[in-house]
C-alpha cells in the first residue's frame, strides 16, 4: 500500500527539492487538493540507461542517461538533452518539470521534458560524443517522436548533436523527420535565429521589466554570470542595445570595466583563447564578485543554484533575470524579494529559446521557412506578452514575478488535464 510519505513533494536532490517547492507554492495559491498536486508532481513517463561508450583508445566505459517526460496534457513533451557530469535522473526530473510550466506560461502547445547523460563533452573527442548521442538516441527511440517528444541542445550539446540526433532517429526510421528535434543546424532544417533565440528573449523581458518600473534598459548597468551560449549572446544583445556591460563570468574567472566592457572584442579574446580569462580591456575579478556587483541588472545565465542564502544579502542588482535554469535557491528567492529586487524568473526569462525551437517544429511540419524578420517579430511578441500576462496577474494578485508566472503555468497544465479527464 502506498503511504503518504512515499508522496514525492519532497526530494534530496537540491535542483528537484526546488522545483517541487515552486509546485507547492504555486499549488497553494490555487487551492488544488492534494490529488492533483501528487498528479503535477509526478513525472508521467521516464526512462533510465546504460550508454556505454566505446573510447577512441578502444577502452569501453559506461555513462547513464534519462530521459523524462513530466507532463504531456498539453502536448508532445519538449526539452533540451544536457550533457554533465552532474546529471542524475533527479535533477532531469526538476528540470522536465520548468519546462512543463515554461511550455505552458507562453502558451505552447507542448508539454515539459528533459534528457540528460552524465558525461563531461570537455574530456571526449568529437568522434566520441558522436557514438554517445547515437547511443543514448536509439536507446530512448521508443519515447520520442515529433509527436511524442522533441529534444533540443542545453547545457554541453548544440546544434551538432541535434543534427546526430535527428540523423539517428531518421535512419531508424528509414527516411528524414526534421520535427523530432529542434535546435539543428540551418543546413538541415533548423531555424534561423534558434541559437541566439534564448538571449534575445532575455533582453525582451529585462527591456519589459524595466520599462515597467519606469527605468531604461539603455544606459543601465548590466553583470552577465556565465559566458556560453546564452550569457554571451546576452552580453552581447544588452551591449548593442545600449546598456553597459559592466561584468561578465565563466568558469574558469570574471572582469570588470565600469566603462563598460567592448562585447565584441571579449567574444574575439574568447573565441581565441577559450575564456574571458585574461582579457585585456577590463580588470580580472573573482567570478563569485559578478553576482553581487553594483549594477541595475543581474543576469545569471551559467548553472542552477548559484543565488543561495549565503550571496543573497549581497546582491546590489535591483532586476535579476534568470538565464540559466533553476539560478535562484527557494532561500534566496525570499531573500531578494524582501530586499525589493525584482526577479523575471527562468520559466518566462529564458523561454525565448524554447519558442524558437516551437517556430523550427512548426516550420518543419510545414516544410516552410520564415525570414529572420519574422522569427524575431514573433519571438518578441511571445515573450512581450507573457511578461505583460505575468506582470498583469502578479499585480492583481500581490504575488512576485515568480509565483504569478508558476501559478499561469501550472493553471494551464491542471486545466488541460481536467478538461481531458482521467483515463479510464
Ligand atoms: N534547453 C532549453 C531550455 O531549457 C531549450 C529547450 C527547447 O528548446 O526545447 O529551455
Amino acid at each position: 500500500m502506498m503511504t503518504t510519505t512515499s508522496r514525492p513533494f519532497r526530494s534530496d536532490n537540491p535542483a528537484l527539492d526546488n522545483a517541487l517547492g515552486q509546485l507547492a507554492g504555486a499549488v497553494q495559491i490555487l487551492g488544488y487538493h492534494e490529488g492533483i498536486h501528487e498528479t503535477l508532481a509526478t513525472p508521467r513517463r521516464e526512462v533510465n540507461v546504460a550508454v556505454p561508450l566505446r573510447r577512441d583508445d578502444g577502452h569501453v566505459q559506461v555513462f547513464r542517461g534519462h530521459r523524462v517526460q513530466h507532463n504531456v496534457s498539453r502536448g508532445p513533451g519538449k526539452g533540451g538533452l544536457r550533457f554533465h557530469p552532474s546529471v542524475d535522473i533527479d535533477e532531469v526530473r526538476a528540470l522536465a518539470m520548468l519546462m512543463t510550466w515554461k511550455c505552458a506560461v507562453v502558451d505552447l502547445p507542448y508539454g515539459g521534458a528533459k534528457g540528460g547523460v552524465d558525461i563531461d563533452p570537455a574530456e571526449h573527442s568529437p568522434a566520441e560524443l558522436e557514438r554517445v548521442t547515437r547511443r543514448y538516441t536509439s536507446e530512448i527511440l521508443p519515447m520520442i517522436g515529433p509527436e511524442q517528444d522533441i529534444m533540443a541542445p542545453d547545457m554541453g550539446t548544440g546544434e551538432r548533436e541535434m543534427a546526430w540526433v535527428m540523423d539517428t532517429y531518421s535512419v531508424s526510421m528509414g527516411h528524414t523527420i526534421p520535427a523530432v528535434v529542434t535546435g539543428k543546424p540551418l543546413a538541415i532544417g533548423g531555424s534561423r535565429g534558434r541559437g541566439t533565440a534564448t538571449a534575445r528573449g532575455i533582453f525582451h523581458v529585462a527591456d519589459a521589466a524595466l520599462t515597467h518600473a519606469g527605468e531604461r534598459l539603455k544606459g543601465s548597468r548590466v553583470a552577465v554570470q556565465g559566458f556560453g551560449k546564452v550569457g554571451a549572446n546576452a552580453a552581447k544583445i544588452f551591449s548593442d542595445e545600449g546598456a553597459i556591460v559592466t561584468h561578465v563570468s565563466d568558469a574558469f574567472g570574471a572582469v570588470r570595466n565600469d566603462d563598460g566592457l567592448d562585447v565584441d572584442a571579449l567574444l574575439a579574446h574568447v573565441a581565441a583563447t577559450g575564456s574571458v580569462v585574461g582579457f585585456e580591456r577590463g580588470d580580472a575579478v573573482d567570478g563569485s564578485a559578478v553576482l553581487v556587483a553594483d549594477v541595475d541588472v543581474l543576469v545569471p545565465a551559467a548553472i542552477d543554484s548559484v543565488l543561495t542564502v549565503d550571496n543573497a544579502h549581497d546582491v546590489r542588482a535591483r532586476f535579476v533575470v534568470e538565464g540559466a535554469n533553476g539560478p535562484t535557491t527557494q532561500e534566496a528567492d525570499t531573500i531578494l524579494g524582501k530586499n525589493g529586487v525584482t526577479i523575471v524568473p527562468d520559466i518566462l526569462a529564458n523561454a525565448g529559446g524554447v519558442i524558437v525551437s516551437y517556430f523550427e517544429w512548426v516550420q518543419a511540419n510545414q516544410t516552410y521557412w520564415w525570414t529572420d524578420a519574422e522569427i524575431e517579430d514573433r519571438l518578441a511578441g511571445r515573450m512581450r506578452s507573457a511578461y505583460a500576462e505575468v506582470a498583469h496577474h502578479a499585480h492583481d494578485h500581490d504575488l512576485t514575478l515568480r509565483d504569478a508566472a508558476l501559478v499561469i503555468g501550472v493553471q494551464r497544465v491542471a486545466d488541460a488535464h481536467r478538461l481531458r479527464g482521467l483515463y479510464p
